[in-house]
């Protein structure tokens, strides 16, 4: 498994891709979720996620996975869904079209963080346990995938929410320089 893979508007994986390595896991999740969503991850990418979400709790900091492996049969129900609702121009700018998504690698989570009891379903940036995941989440080997200011070169839009499973080296490579995965490819091409 390449934990380094591009995946994005421009560079889809193909319908029938399914990764290897996937595990079921089981994490306190938001109602957000389609009720028939199974989570699954890539088992060294739950690994990490597993370190880090030990860390911070030792900070006081309640993170989970809340959603990670999407097939691509499933965010395609979602575009066409949105599509049906809101129109294509809108599906497009705010849902990944099918394909496009790296939750279909297994190595996309979005978090989702519990507090005094409560699951907290709006993260933001000002939230202390995103701050703690931005300062920190590169030493387990994750990258906030979707940057405040680079929604030009991701080509989607701020989600404090959505890291990528990199692999440790790479991460803190592009965390020390700021970079996004697309940079980091177009400097090395
Ligand atoms: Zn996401």
């Amino acid at each position: 498994m390449d934990y380094t893979v591009l995946v994005n508007k421009e560079k889809l994986l193909p319908s029938d891709y399914i990764p290897e390595e996937l595990v079921e896991i089981h994490e306190p999740t938001g109602s957000k979720l389609d009720k028939t969503y199974v989570n699954r991850l890539n088992i060294t990418a739950y690994r990490f996620f597993k370190k880090m979400q030990t860390d911070a709790l030792k900070k006081g900091f309640e993170i989970f996975v809340d959603s990670s492996y999407r097939p691509y049969d499933y965010q395609k129900r979602v575009f066409d869904n949105i599509v049906q609702e809101k129109g294509i121009e809108h599906a497009k700018k705010f849902v990944a079209e099918p394909g496009a998504s790296e939750h279909q690698t297994g190595l996309a989570i979005d978090i989702i963080f519990r507090r005094n009891g409560k699951m907290i379903e709006s993260q933001t940036e000002d939230d202390p346990e995103i701050q703690w995941l931005f300062a920190n989440a590169h030493k387990y080997g994750f990258i906030l995938r979707y940057p405040k200011g680079k929604e030009n070169i991701t080509g989607f839009d701020f989600e404090p929410w959505h890291f990528r499973y990199v692999g440790e080296k790479l991460a803190s490579e592009l965390f020390s320089k700021g970079l996004t995965l697309e940079e980091y490819y177009a400097k090395i091409d």
